[in-house]
């Protein structure tokens, strides 16, 4: 029986390492997966800080492994195969699924199809039939560890907005998430891309990332509304989760442009929308971070294409055991620190 040390929640804002044991024959439809690169994510402040989840669970939901047993009725892996997966799990047959909205599957929605254990030696997968994918040789697992995630995410935040070639696209914060909007941006035809922040690593990592112009948040909408004519831009993201930030996002968003939302207000029990300036005529989008195997492989085609690197978000690396100090240092968000490396 594998024995995994797991980073856990232990209490509000606390986390601890435990000892989990897994079974060496996963259930029907489980995947055991050997942990060999894990991270932190800003969720993951939001459960352990924010969120009533009760003690005990399993904190991680952004990791790359190597399959060790599936459970029966898995046939798209086997033990050996070097696979990522998605951070939200799916069954790939209730009518969300077949419609391709993975992320809100309906089998595995109660409460809620985050995968749990990821920040730990060993984790088990449901659905690993169609939450998981093989990656190919040619790729490290550095390139593809933000496939499980937060370019998912990032890029959703620009696919669901519906971008056409040339669209001006202005996006609020430059966090991880922000930063792989604003690579996406770029990867799917953006014209012009604003960034708006002002930590001068994260203003750095998203000029490399595409943005060509970066706007301080505290004059941020006057700035954009003076970018752009007075009119505002095609599409505006909020990756950051605050009220300021998502109106702002309005504010600067065009007569029938689109505010896109991919923020975690978690702390935040309700969002007001705002009415200065006008909603009328906006399009609002937000989304759950897309996975399934088709997702996954989308992605890594980008990478293993060339069409985006986000290598450079690894700013700190450090043992899967040093997890709770891996939130310290997150939580802080000094030294520079976008995402840190777990490795066993
Ligand atoms: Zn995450
Ligand atoms: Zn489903």
């Amino acid at each position: 029986m594998p024995a995994s040390n797991t980073c856990v929640k232990t209490g509000q804002g606390t986390v601890a390492m435990t000892t989990i044991p897994y079974p060496d024959e996963p259930g029907p439809g489980q995947a055991l997966i050997r942990t060999t690169l894990s991270t932190i994510c800003g969720s993951d402040i939001h459960i352990v800080d924010e969120m009533p989840l009760p003690p005990g669970v399993p904190m991680g939901h952004e990791a790359i492994g190597v399959v060790e047993a599936v459970g029966a009725g898995v046939t798209g892996v086997k033990a050996g195969d070097r696979v990522v997966t998605g951070c939200l799990v799916c069954c790939g047959t209730c009518r969300r699924c077949l419609e391709g909205e993975h992320q809100v599957c309906e089998t595995y929605n109660s409460p809620g199809n985050l995968l749990f254990g990821a920040q730990g030696e060993f984790f088990l997968v449901n659905g690993a039939q169609t939450s998981m994918a093989k990656i190919p040789d040619s790729l490290a697992d550095e390139q593809v560890l933000f496939v499980t995630d937060i370019m998912s995410t990032g890029f959703a935040a620009i696919e669901r907005a519906e971008i056409k070639a040339g669209d001006v696209v202005a996006i609020f914060a430059q966090g991880p998430v922000g930063l792989c909007a604003t690579a996406g941006a770029r990867a799917l035809g953006a014209g012009t891309i604003i960034a708006v922040e002002s930590i001068p690593e994260r203003v750095a990592m998203a000029k490399r990332f595409g943005a060509d112009i970066v706007v301080d948040p505290a004059d941020a909408v006057a700035k954009i509304m003076e970018l752009t004519g007075n009119k505002g831009v095609d599409i505006a993201v909020e990756a950051l989760g605050h009220q300021v930030t998502f109106e702002n996002a309005c504010r600067v968003t065009r007569l029938g442009g689109t505010v896109s939302s991919v923020g975690v207000y978690g702390a935040f029990p309700e969002l007001k929308l705002p009415t200065s300036g006008s909603f009328i005529h906006r399009k609002l989008v937000t989304t759950f971070c897309p996975v399934g195997t088709a997702r996954l492989e989308r992605l890594m085609a980008m990478v293993s294409g060339g069409k985006v690197d986000l290598t450079p978000l690894i700013t700190h690396s450090m043992k899967i055991s040093e997890t709770p100090a891996a939130y310290d240092l997150f939580r802080k968000r000094e030294g520079g620190v976008l995402k840190i490396a777990l490795r066993p």
